[in-house]
């Protein structure tokens, strides 16, 4: 498919006619044959989305390849452009030569494209919507060529680069992109640090958990001087918000991250030296002909196609297709509140109890159980487990040798021998899971050990999730057996210190529109004990109402949900929260954002069947009141989740009225879910 592709861009006169494409500065409705004569000249094109909205600009400037775009905003005088991207650099400099100046215009290729398909672990079931394409060949000084391939969707913009087999030369490395992204002076960002490696944790880090900052200023230096980690959400005042990321990474490149800001432009940075030990290059190599992965824009003026977004799904293929078929769902995990010491086998016959008394798929068996069970009785308790309904998931430790993690097991998913013989004896058992913590960072050897571990689990039937880990880019549609990662200030955060309780609401209304806008989120929350230990008698105190905690349920997005709930909750909370938490779901069909601003409150709807689930969350300091269209619950009667004003939860039937206007209640820290179809 590359080879051919590549032959249509070196084929002359096969420029589609779509009128999607239009010179820069000519009029509008000339036909494609007198804008490629004006191709020598100009050098610019404009590409438009199927509804005619979004426009991505490409073009060359003095030799050096560039992009912008916006949307356009219609007015009493007619269509404007709003430029929310200003002009940003493109390109790579590679080991076969330089690709980001000097460059001439060669050839182009416009098209349109139907993106199809089913999805179960993200945010739609299923995607079907248009795109119109553009790919651009350049040349550099030495003649040798580069593609440009751009997708625009309504909203939406994906990029990635081509480079062909350059005569004898079989494979490149690339030892910096120039790939940019500029903002207009007025945006503020939201934005979160990439950390120094090899600090932290038993060393444990960059692995995405970091702090965000909300509407910071562009020219503030990031906390450790590295930049930011993507998603970066972008807000350019009142012309809207942008969302930047990658997507479609996989072993044949490293994760990426945004350098600090010079003057609005957020250059692409490659993985720092120091990660995974100082092992393994920061400078990505693939074979040719070959792609980088797609850098991802989504633009509007609301928040909607921002939540809304499919965009790290519809350019991705998947890598592989699997002969298992693989059951998302909820679990239960004793070590969240009752930590290390509960890793043996009475505790976790206890929560595997709890998630057979819940009607839960799944018990997670965290850290150490090689240690304080040992594999003989983590046979028995797989035994007992598969006996009471219930399948689990087994902990791993992915190094190797680029952290001081001792909890166990240890050095086993690093290595393709050791791996391979431990995955035999988790099928053999039973094991339905694994859970692997504390990767090295973002280059491409870490890349590499994701996809392998996908990979090999696939064989044996066995669904991954991801910790201490870098953003998934693409991957749900990509491996089929993927259902989590962490990269992000998760539950433990809770437990491990007060601010990060103070911050909860604040965290919370900010994942909707960034964290888990590209990518599902194994947060391993929802909490009903109001202190934070083994006993709900010590420890952090939670200062979200309950409601806040069922909200986040359907907050956030997880095809495979870890809830912090404890085995007392069973018999000490309102018996409505413990039904809810039965009966909510972990795929969803369709996701709808309604209100919000990231870090302030959020309100969205999910749809499973029939079932509608909205939820509202609120971090100000304020009750909040809103009035909330809701047109799917029109007339119907629902559940209503909510708090009382003295911060109880309370559940009573209610209608939505026939206009489809909900009125919300929500308490600082506190929240609403509404349930019904
Ligand atoms: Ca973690």
């Amino acid at each position: 498919m590359k080879k051919r592709f590549y032959a249509a861009v070196l084929l002359a006169g096969v420029f589609s006619s779509a009128g999607a494409v239009r010179s820069g500065s000519g009029p509008e409705n000339i036909p494609a044959s007198a804008s490629m004569v004006q191709a020598a000249q100009q050098e610019e094109r404009t590409v438009v989305s199927p509804d005619g909205a979004t426009f991505l600009k490409v073009g060359l400037k003095e030799g050096n390849p560039y992009y912008k775009a916006g949307r356009y905003a219609v007015g009493k005088d007619g269509r404007k452009e709003v430029v929310m991207l200003e002009e940003s650099p493109l390109g790579l400099l590679t080991d076969i030569g330089d690709f980001s100046r000097g460059m001439v215009w060669r050839k182009e290729e416009t098209g349109s494209r139907d993106i199809r398909y089913d999805l179960e672990r993200s945010k739609f079931s299923r995607v079907e919507k248009k795109a119109n394409t553009l790919t651009i060949g350049l040349a550099n000084a030495e003649n040798k060529e580069m593609a440009v391939e751009f997708v625009v969707e309504d909203h939406n913009i994906a990029f990635r680069y081509y480079l062909p087999k350059q005569k004898e030369t079989g494979s490149v490395r690339v030892l910096r992109e120039a790939t940019g992204f500029r903002f207009p002076a007025k945006t503020t960002t939201f934005l979160t640090p990439q950390s120094d490696a090899m600090i932290g944790w038993k060393r444990t880090k960059p692995s995405y958990e970091e702090e965000y900052k909300a509407d910071a200023p562009m020219d503030e230096p990031s906390q450790y001087g590295h930049g930011y980690t993507f998603p970066g959400l972008f807000h350019v005042g009142e012309d809207g918000w942008v969302l930047v990321s990658e997507t479609g990474v996989d072993s044949r490149y490293c994760g990426s991250r945004l350098g600090d800001a010079r003057d609005g432009l957020y250059m692409l940075e490659f993985p720092m030296d120091e990660e995974n030990n100082g092992n393994g290059t920061s400078e990505p190599a693939f074979a040719l002909p070959g792609y980088t992965p797609w850098r991802t824009v989504t633009l509007s003026q609301g928040l909607a196609p921002v939540v809304e977004t499919t965009i790290p799904w519809d350019v991705v293929e998947p890598r592989f297709t699997s002969e298992h078929k693989y059951k998302m769902g909820r679990g239960t995990w004793s070590w969240i509140l009752w930590q290390d010491g509960s890793i043996n086998y009475d505790d976790q016959v206890r929560y595997i109890d709890m998630a057979a008394a819940m009607g839960y798929e799944y018990t997670l068996v965290d850290n150490w159980w090689d240690n304080n069970i040992g594999r003989k009785r983590m046979e028995e308790l797989v035994r007992y487990a598969r006996g009471k309904g219930v399948e689990l998931f087994l902990w791993y430790s992915s190094s190797g040798y680029w952290n001081d993690i001792e909890q166990g097991p240890i050095n086993i998913m690093h290595d393709p021998i050791t791996r391979k013989k431990e995955m035999r004896w988790l099928r053999q058992q039973g094991v339905k899971g694994i859970k692997v913590d504390f990767f090295g960072g973002d280059k491409q050897e870490t890349m590499r050990l994701y996809e392998a571990i996908l990979s090999d689990a696939d064989d044996h039937g066995l669904m991954v999730i991801f910790h201490g880990c870098t953003l998934p880019r693409g991957w749900e549609r990509m491996y089929p057996n993927y259902v989590g990662s962490e990269a992000v200030l998760a539950s433990e955060n809770l437990i491990f210190a007060q601010k990060f309780c103070d911050n909860e609401a604040f965290n919370a209304t900010l994942h909707p529109f960034i964290r888990n806008a590209v990518g599902c989120m194994e947060f391993g929350g929802t909490f009903l004990n109001k202190r934070l230990n083994r006993g709900n008698d010590g420890g952090t105190y939670r200062m979200s109402t309950d409601i806040f905690e069922l909200a986040t349920a359907v907050a956030f997005q997880n095809p495979v949900q870890n809830f912090a709930l404890a085995p007392n909750n069973l018999t000490e909370q309102p018996k409505f929260e413990i039904d809810f938490m039965k009966e909510i779901p972990t795929v969803w069909d369709e996701v709808r954002f309604l209100d919000g601003y990231p870090g302030r409150f959020v309100v969205l709807a999910r749809r499973h069947g029939e079932d509608w689930y909205v939820a509202a969350l609120n971090a100000g300091k304020e009750t909040l009141r809103l009035t909330v269209e809701l047109p799917m619950l029109a007339g119907r009667e629902v559940n209503h989740y909510f708090d009382k004003s003295d911060g109880a939860p309370a559940m009573e039937r209610t209608k939505v009225g026939r206009n489809g206007r909900f009125k919300f209640t929500l308490l600082p820290d506190g929240g609403a879910v509404l349930s019904g179809r």
